[in-house]
């Protein structure tokens, strides 16, 4: 290897890490967000019953989804909990690759996916001014962005070539000339070959066809391009403590939970290789995942009611958790760098 060449690859190292850190950052604000969102006058009538299903059913014959073994896998009984519908989803692990998935989509998915699903908070502003000059012109798409909250965050920074897919919102969205959001999904988006980054931030294991989606991320971005996806992964630590009420199920919506196994199988097929893994699970992995189980819905999880039964040394204790199990690769959200397989 020459001198330039050396060069050239620490630098794209050194890049590569900065997206990292900047990812942590984002993962470390939206959890900041959801644990404040607070809803202050439930929190002292809220009562816990620690529920007793027997939610191991023991091996069933399933096929997988994502690498297609067949077999009689481990199966489990979902409670859904954001809505607070309380309907049971059946989810097994494949033993083969070892992602826990869905074992059938519901048709009505759509229905799971409310008004108040956190993701559609803002509204459209085609007018909107930005202070900041442009200061980056990356391109970048955001998949599955809602209506587009990362996105104007970036453009109020200076980023000012934003793209957004997500088929769920009512409308194409456009925030003055930086934002542009489109109503359809990722196959549908133009730009083959342009774009520096693809985004999906807990987006991916909401996808029926992820092969397909990282299919058509591979084919958007630029040779050096990445794609950067934060996901929940198994398994981890909060599954092994709390089993099926592992919060970041979230059934049915999650339709894949992944593993880096099943993540390298769909990265191989898209021509795309890990760049990097990063774990970044934190305390919430196991209270959010102890109120589920003891009957609490997401909405009524607030800093409040975790005060009422977890003291600072509690939190402490599992944040300090958290942090050795990101370590040994056993938390239950990561960040995954993807690129295109060197040649
Ligand atoms: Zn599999």
């Amino acid at each position: 290897m020459n001198d330039s060449e050396y060069r050239e690859i620490n630098e794209k190292l050194d890049q590569l890490s900065k997206t990292v850190e900047e990812l942590q950052k984002q993962v470390i604000q939206q959890n900041e967000a959801l644990m404040h969102f607070a809803r202050v006058e439930n929190a002292s009538k809220v009562t816990l019953q620690k529920d007793e299903t027997d939610r191991r059913l023991g091996k069933k014959p399933h096929v997988c989804r994502i690498c297609g073994a067949k077999g009689d896998f481990e199966t489990f009984l979902v409670r859904e909990m954001m809505q607070n519908t309380r309907e049971e989803f059946e989810y097994f692990e494949c033993e083969e690759c070892h992602s826990l998935q869905i074992s059938d989509v519901p048709e009505n998915l759509g229905d799971y996916y409310g008004e108040n699903y956190y993701s559609y908070a803002m509204k459209e502003d085609p007018d909107r001014k930005y202070n900041t000059p442009v200061n980056n012109t990356d391109k970048i798409l955001d998949v599955g962005c809602g209506t587009g909250v990362w996105l104007v965050n970036m453009a109020d920074n200076g980023y000012g070539n934003l793209f957004g897919c997500d088929p769920f919102i009512d409308h194409d969205i456009h925030y003055g000339d930086r934002v542009h959001i489109r109503k359809c999904t990722i196959h549908e988006m133009e730009g083959e070959g342009t774009f520096d980054r693809v985004r999906m931030s807990d987006s991916f294991e909401h996808m029926t066809d992820p092969e397909e989606a990282l299919k058509s991320a591979a084919k958007l971005i630029k040779d050096d391009g990445v794609i950067e996806m934060g996901i929940p992964t198994y398994p981890n630590v909060a599954f092994e403590l709390f089993g099926p009420h592992w919060y970041q199920i979230d059934a049915p919506r999650h339709i894949t939970l992944h593993s880096r196994k099943s993540i390298e199988y769909l990265a191989d097929k898209a021509g795309l290789e890990v760049a990097a893994y990063q774990y970044n699970s934190n305390c919430a992995q196991m209270l959010r995942s102890f109120f589920y189980e003891h009957g609490v819905p997401f909405n009524d999880i607030t800093s409040e009611l975790v005060s009422r039964f977890f003291d600072q040394k509690n939190i402490e204790e599992f944040t300090a958790k958290s942090t050795e199990c990101n370590e040994k690769g056993y938390g239950d959200h990561m960040n995954v760098i993807l690129r295109k397989k060197s040649k």
